[in-house]
C-alpha cells in the first residue's frame, strides 16, 4: 500500500464542520487503497482560542520576558489539542486513529526555539501504527531537541513537518490541504482572476514561498526537493485537482505535461511589512565586518542588498527594525529608514536569459505611476520594492502584464 501524508492547515481544522470535510479526504484516501498519515496544524487563526497567536499571548501575559523555551512549549499545545480532536473525529467515523505529538512521531530538531530545524525523523512509532491499521494523526509544527525540550518550527512549520515525515516514510506523495484550489498565479485575495497552476517545479514554488506566497513553507519545498518527494497542494473543501509540485524530470516522466511555452513568468508573489534602510558610511573592510557580524549575531537577515562605496541600501522585515536601529546606532552610522514597503516579485525559471523582462516591469508600473524604490534580481526572479499602499495595484498590473490571468 502507498503511504500518503495528508497535512491539514489551520483553516481546515478550525470548526467541527470543517474537520468533518477534512476527515472525508482521509477516508477517501483509505478507500482508494492508500495508507494516510495525517499532520495537523493548530485550530483556526489569530483570535481563535487555540490558535498559535492566542497561545503566544497567554504565555506572555504574566511575564513578557517569558523564555523562548516556555513559549515553544506553550505554542506546541495548539497542535496537540488539534491532533486529539482530529483523531477523535476520525474514530467517530468508525476508523482507528491515534494522536501523536511531534516527539512521539520521532521528529528531532535543533534547539533554535521558535524556528527549529529538523535534524532527523525516527518514524518507528508511526510505522507501528500503520502496521496495525491505525491512522497516525501527528501534530505539525513541533518536535523535540536532543536534550528533550519541545521546540517549534516557525510559521508555516506544519508544512515542513509533513514533508519530513513524507521523506522518512518514503511516502508516495505529500498532500498539503488548505483553503484554496492550489498554487495560483498570485494570491487570490489580491488578484481576483488569479489562476490555479496545474504543475510547478520545486525551484519556482520555492522562490514564490521565499518571496511571500504563504501557501507553502519554503523549507517544506526544500525537503521535498531533497527527497524527490512529490507535493500536492489541494483544497480541503472542493474536489479540485490541485497543484503538483515536482521537478521537471518528474513532470516529463510521470505527467508528461510540460508547462506551456509562451510567457516566461510563472507567478507574482508579494511580501508586506518590509522596510528599506539606507546606511551612509565610507567603506572600510573593518567597518563592513563589524556591521555584518552584528547583523548575523542578531539573526537579522537582510535582503535586496545594494552596496556602494559610500552607502549601503537593503531591506529587512519590519519586525527586525528595532534591533537593527540599535545596532546601527551603536556603531555610530548615519541612516534613513523607509517603512511600509512591499516587495513584489515576478518568478519564473523560464526567465533565465530572456531579455527585456525588467524593462517590461518598469514600464508597466511607471504607466500607472507606481514608484519603484529599489529592484533586485536573480536568474529566475525580478523583485521591485514599492510603497505598501500601491502593493495591490502593482501585483495586479504585473499579473496582467505577463498574461497570467
Ligand atoms: P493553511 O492554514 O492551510 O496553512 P495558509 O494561510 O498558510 O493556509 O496558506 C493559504 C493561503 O495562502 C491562501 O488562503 C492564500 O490567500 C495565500 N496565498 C498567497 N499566495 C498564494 C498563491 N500564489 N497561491 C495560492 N495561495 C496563496
Ligand atoms: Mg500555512
Amino acid at each position: 500500500m502507498n503511504i500518503i501524508v495528508q497535512k491539514f492547515g489551520g483553516t481546515s481544522v478550525a470548526s467541527k464542520e470543517l474537520r468533518d470535510k477534512a476527515v472525508e479526504k482521509v477516508i477517501q484516501c483509505i478507500q482508494e487503497g492508500n495508507q494516510p498519515v495525517v499532520v495537523v496544524s493548530a485550530m483556526g487563526r489569530k483570535g481563535d482560542p487555540y490558535a498559535t497567536d492566542t497561545l503566544l499571548q497567554i504565555g506572555r501575559e504574566p511575564y513578557s520576558e517569558c523564555s523562548s523555551r516556555e513559549l515553544d512549549l506553550m505554542m506546541a499545545c495548539g497542535e496537540t489539542i488539534s491532533s486529539v480532536v482530529f483523531a477523535n473525529t476520525i474514530k467517530a467515523k468508525g476508523y482507528h486513529a491515534a494522536a501523536l505529538m511531534g516527539f512521539q512521531a520521532g521528529i528531532i530538531t535543533d534547539e533554535k526555539y521558535g524556528d527549529a530545524d529538523v535534524i532527523k525523523v525516527e518514524p518507528q512509532n508511526i510505522q507501528q501504527l500503520l502496521d496495525k491499521g491505525i491512522i497516525p494523526v501527528v501534530t505539525g509544527f513541533q518536535g523535540i531537541s536532543e536534550n528533550g525540550n519541545i521546540t517549534t518550527l516557525g510559521r508555516g512549520g506544519s508544512d515542513t513537518s509533513a514533508a519530513v515525515i513524507g521523506e522518512a516514510l518514503k511516502a508516495e506523495v505529500v498532500e498539503i490541504y488548505t483553503d484554496v484550489d492550489g498554487i495560483m498565479t498570485a494570491d487570490p485575495r489580491l488578484v481576483t482572476n488569479a489562476k490555479v497552476i496545474e504543475q510547478i517545479d520545486y525551484d519556482d514554488i520555492y522562490q514564490m514561498a521565499e518571496d511571500g506566497a504563504k501557501v507553502i513553507h519554503p523549507r517544506a519545498v526544500e525537503v521535498a526537493r531533497r527527497g524527490s518527494i512529490i507535493l500536492k497542494i489541494k483544497n480541503t473543501f472542493t474536489d479540485a485537482p490541485g497543484t503538483i509540485i515536482s521537478s521537471f524530470e518528474q513532470y516529463e516522466n510521470k505527467y508528461s505535461k510540460y508547462p506551456s511555452a509562451g510567457e516566461c513568468i510563472t507567478a507574482i508573489a508579494h511580501r508586506n511589512n518590509v522596510a528599506q534602510i539606507v546606511v551612509q558610511y565610507e567603506d572600510t573592510a573593518e567597518i563592513n565586518e563589524v556591521f555584518m557580524n552584528a547583523l548575523a549575531e542578531n539573526d537579522i537577515s537582510i535582503d535586496m542588498i545594494n552596496f556602494f562605496i559610500d552607502k549601503k541600501i537593503f531591506t529587512v522585515e519590519e519586525q527586525h527594525l528595532v534591533k537593527l536601529e540599535s545596532i546601527i546606532k551603536s556603531i555610530g552610522l548615519k541612516y534613513d529608514i523607509h517603512r511600509n514597503c512591499s516587495k513584489i516579485t515576478a518568478i519564473g525559471h523560464k526567465m533565465r536569459g530572456v531579455p527585456g523582462v525588467m524593462a517590461r516591469i518598469v514600464k508597466a508600473l511607471a504607466k500607472e505611476n507606481i514608484r519603484i524604490l529599489q529592484t533586485s534580481d536573480s536568474h529566475t526572479t525580478i523583485s521591485c520594492l514599492v510603497n505598501s499602499d500601491s502593493m495591490e495595484k502593482a501585483v495586479n498590473i504585473l499579473h496582467q502584464e505577463f498574461h497570467l490571468a
